[in-house]
């Protein structure tokens, strides 16, 4: 069996822990399984190089900050090499070009675009420990890239594609995905299994586990993906295909998202194209728009509602001053949040929705907005009821059971 592990910056934070992942990988070794690993940088290495390149200009170029912050997880791969050979075992550190990892030209949020696993199958047929810096590839100059932050999960999932692994592990300070955050619900469980679309919604949705990227590339590549503690021997969770028994799940996590903001247009010009000028404005400013509500138009005009990040809202509040004539007033509110609901069950099975608009109404929570998907319920609601709506809801679907 040949499987990919992936670690990340807590789990390399410091020698001991460097010295701990080497034991890991050497039992892997001596199950008799071959084993690639990827490693992140030292937990705050790659913010503390950014904050040296910051420290002589706000705006530093792209390509030397690929070069800059590629460093950070070749000092973690040579290290584990290292403390691997020291150990008695043969072990080789790939930075992601000796890897074979190509990428397009964008540099610090580059795609991978070919893998080559030569090299990496060369050393694993000699028996060796591939050790791979996470986070980089090089273009076609050869230049070194990187692939955006978080992007060693991206690196670990698209080696485990490239080389049929047979699994890939992404290693963590967290033993897995989790009904919800069990700082909100101590009784939160954890989940044995989740298909990608869920994991996809959850982690959208702020569960931060995994990086979505590597996420969707491994639902593309069908690698199976497992969460897990590098601090303890638990199961993990894995994320997999979806598959009949997840569907008998109704639900199979809640989640809080506390970063929104609500912006609501009042007498909004009822005619056609408004609704397109107004989002692309907002597009143009790379503002994420989440939810969106528009009412049926009486006497030409109507109310539209929206979602942004709070981080965004003055940005917005700054597009939309210039629909002055196209808008009678808006109001804003940065105090909501919103709370989904998310499961593959509710494709096959009806009153998912019903249920937590019933929920929140006995406990007297007013619903602002909702959307929904085929797999997840949205309601956006006053900020300082969402910790209380989570666990109401994570109750009243028997997640604690
Ligand atoms: N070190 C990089 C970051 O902090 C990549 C990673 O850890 O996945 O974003
Ligand atoms: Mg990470």
């Amino acid at each position: 069996m040949l499987v990919v592990h992936k670690y990340g910056g807590t789990s390399v934070g410091d020698l001991e822990r460097i010295e701990n992942v080497a034991n890991r990988v050497a039992k892997v070794k001596e199950r008799g399984d071959d084993v690639v690993v990827v490693v992140s940088a030292m937990s705050g290495e790659t913010n503390k190089l950014i904050g040296y390149a910051e420290h002589f200009t706000r705006h530093p170029a792209k390509k030397e900050m690929d070069m800059l912050l590629s460093s950070g997880e070749r000092v973690t791969a040579a290290l584990l090499s290292i403390a691997l050979q020291a150990k008695g075992y043969d072990a080789v550190a790939m930075s992601g070009r000796q890897a074979g990892i190509v990428t397009d030209n964008t540099h610090t949020y580059a795609r991978i675009e070919s893998i080559d696993p030569t090299a990496m199958k060369n050393a694993i047929n000699h028996g060796k420990i591939v050790v791979v810096a996470g986070f980089q590839g090089m273009n076609k100059d050869g230049s070194v890239t990187t692939l955006g932050r978080g992007g060693s999960d991206l690196s670990a999932v698209a080696l485990a594609g490239a080389l049929h692994a047979d699994q890939c592990e992404i290693y963590s300070d967290v033993d897995g995905i989790y009904t919800t955050d069990p700082r909100i619900e101590p009784e939160a469980k954890k989940l044995d299994t989740i298909s990608y679309d869920e994991m996809l919604e959850l982690s959208s949705l702020g569960a931060k586990v995994l990086q979505n990227r590597s996420v969707e590339l491994a639902k593309k590549l069908k690698v199976k993906l497992y969460a897990k503690s590098s601090f303890s021997d638990n199961e993990g969770t894995l994320i997999t295909e979806e598959s009949n028994a997840m569907e008998e799940v109704l639900v199979s996590g809640v989640v809080l998202d506390k970063n929104q903001a609500r912006v609501t247009l009042r007498g909004v010009s009822d005619r056609p194209g408004i609704a397109a000028e107004i989002f692309t404005k907002l597009a143009n400013e790379n503002i994420n728009v989440d939810m969106i509500i528009q009412n049926m138009g009486t006497d030409g005009s109507t109310n539209l509602g929206f979602t942004v990040p709070e981080s965004e809202i003055e940005n917005a509040k700054q597009v939309m001053q210039t629909f002055d004539h196209d808008i009678e007033g808006m109001d804003y509110d940065e105090k909501v949040c919103k709370v989904s609901v998310v499961g593959v069950g509710m494709k096959s099975h009806s009153g998912v929705a019903a249920t937590a608009f019933t929920i929140l109404a006995e406990n007297n929570i007013n619903i602002q907005m909702i959307s929904t998907s085929e797999i997840k319920v949205s309601m956006v609601i006053d900020e300082k009821y969402g910790e209380l709506a989570i666990r109401t809801l994570h109750k009243a679907y028997g997640l604690n059971r």
